[in-house]
This record gives C-alpha cells, structure tokens and sequence, in this order.
C-alpha cells in the first residue's frame, strides 16, 4: 500500500493482514490488543502465536487505553525520515494496564514534563486518511 500524494507517507506495517484489526480500531479511534483464548492473558505486539504459552487461539480485544510510561527517549534524528517534521519527540515504551507493552510516541505534553511511571491514556493521530497512530498523552 502506498501513501503517495499525502502530506506525510508513513512506514507501512510488515504484516498487514495481521494486523489489519488493530490498523481499522485506531481509525474508528479504539485501541484493540489480542488476548490469548487458552491462558486469557494480553499481549502485545500482534503475533501469530501467544509468547505465553505458544497457543494460536486468540482474539482481538478492547484495551482500557490506560498505562504507564516504562521507558522513553527524546528523538532528535529520526531512524526514518517520515518522522523528521515531528522531531524533536517522545518516542516511548509504554506499559498498558492490561500488561503489554507497546512501543508509541507521548503527545499532547512539554517533552521535559515526561516522567517513567507517568500514567497516560491513548490519543490516536489520524496522520494521513488511511493511517492513524496510536499515541499517548498525560492521564
Ligand atoms: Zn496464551
């Protein structure tokens, strides 16, 4: 798929049809996480099978959009030039209140405000008409 004519191409993910349901939830602004069927436990990011116990019975899940800063940086060189408007931001790890881990940016905060163990909450950034990001701001 190719984001040629808009404003800002964005990088495309590796396995579309994996994570078609996650892509078409952050547009209608829901943020959907699999959970596995067999030890009922979330995990992040999509994969065919849970790293838990190895089960290929999942299913995708509304998540709270609740979490807590684990880890983040301050980008300055982005690693891919889609991104060389937004610098310098807050390219983070963040641990959702279901348990995953997601890698996203934090918005809508002074890059000096951002603290580990900030709680947060989702924000979506419908960065073009096909792509919307999921992003996470100050709780
Ligand atoms: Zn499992």
């Amino acid at each position: 798929m190719s984001d040629a004519g808009y404003p800002k191409p964005v990088p495309v993910p590796a396995d579309p049809e994996l994570t078609k349901p996650f892509w078409e939830a952050a547009k209608r602004h829901e943020l959907l996480i699999p959970r596995c069927g067999a030890c009922d436990r979330f995990f992040f990011y999509p994969r065919h099978t849970c790293p838990h116990c190895l089960s290929r019975d999942w299913t995708w899940e509304p998540a709270s959009g609740q979490g807590r800063v684990y880890s983040f940086t301050l980008v300055r060189r982005p690693a891919d030039p889609s991104f060389m408007d937004d610098v310098p931001y807050a390219y983070a790890v963040v641990e959702l209140d279901e348990g995953p881990r997601m890698v996203t940016g934090i918005v809508d905060c002074p890059l000096e405000a951002i603290e580990i163990d900030m709680p947060v909450q989702v924000r979506f950034d419908d960065v073009t008409p096909e792509w919307t990001l999921v992003k996470f701001a100050p709780a």
